[in-house]
């Protein structure tokens, strides 16, 4: 069965005075309910003191983005190992604000450290008027998922660039015609068995109001959610309605 995965990325938010929303996002989620899991994506400073103040409770952390090299003369770069070391179990790579400011996709990085990455895929707007988001897509999914990489390893985020921070959504029928192309995609790679492990997130101004109806597209397996993961109330009640 395709695992549920509620993920949260705090991006470039949070000070050590955000801590009581990890505390109580921890305290919400609890010992977790089956199937679904939750997660934080914060900036790698508060790593530590998050991996710290989710324990004890089936909330994981993860880091925002990693460099490819395990170390080494790349000045303010972190790498997969220490976001490990830091207590991250999953690392966004290739989010679209990534690639558009450091051309990034790190997913080789994150495997190496035995983690989970979380790679972002997602058309623009103009890719979107142009009919070439299913094209775009796929060719994402071919040149992200790291050769060798097994399909329990990694989890895919569909994040259409023009739904991000936008308040705009993708509708259901747009979100199942690419969830469902991206599956299908998996499948030739992976077999459609394993294909089938692969968390297929959605993420594009998801909240708690609009949750309920993007979860129940089918092949969508949970969501990566920005600015309405920043307010543990608003992470829970999302949380809330994942099966
Ligand atoms: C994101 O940061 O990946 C994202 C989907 O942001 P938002 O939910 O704010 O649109």
């Amino acid at each position: 069965m395709t695992r549920t995965l509620i993920a949260g990325n705090w991006k470039m938010n949070g000070l050590k005075s955000s801590l009581g929303e990890i505390r109580d996002a921890a305290a919400g989620v609890g010992q977790g309910k089956a199937g679904v899991e939750a997660l934080l994506c914060v900036p790698a400073t508060l790593l530590t003191l998050a991996a710290e103040a989710a324990h004890g409770s089936a909330l994981r952390v993860g880091g925002e983005t990693c460099h490819a090299a395990e170390s080494g003369a790349h000045t303010g770069d972190v790498s997969a190992e220490m976001l490990a070391d830091a207590g991250a179990t999953h690392v966004i790579v290739g989010h679209s604000e990534r690639r558009t400011d450091h051309a990034e996709s790190n997913e080789t990085a994150a495997l190496r450290a035995g983690m989970t990455p979380i790679i972002c895929i997602g058309e623009s707007l103009d890719q979107r008027k142009a009919g070439e988001t299913l094209e775009f897509v796929a060719s994402q999914i071919a040149g992200s998922i790291p050769d060798g990489a097994a399909a329990e390893q990694i989890v895919i985020a569909y994040e259409p660039i023009w739904a991000i921070g936008t308040g705009e959504v993708a509708t259901p029928d747009q979100i199942d015609e690419v969830h469902t192309a991206i599956r299908t995609r998996l499948a030739e790679r992976f077999g459609a068995d394993a294909a089938d492990l692969i968390p297929l997130l959605y993420g594009g101004s998801m909240k708690p109001g609009n949750a309920a109806e993007i979860l129940a597209v089918k092949d969508v397996n949970g969501g990566l959610i920005g600015g309405a993961s920043l307010k543990a109330a608003d992470f829970l009640a999302i949380y809330g309605q994942a099966k």
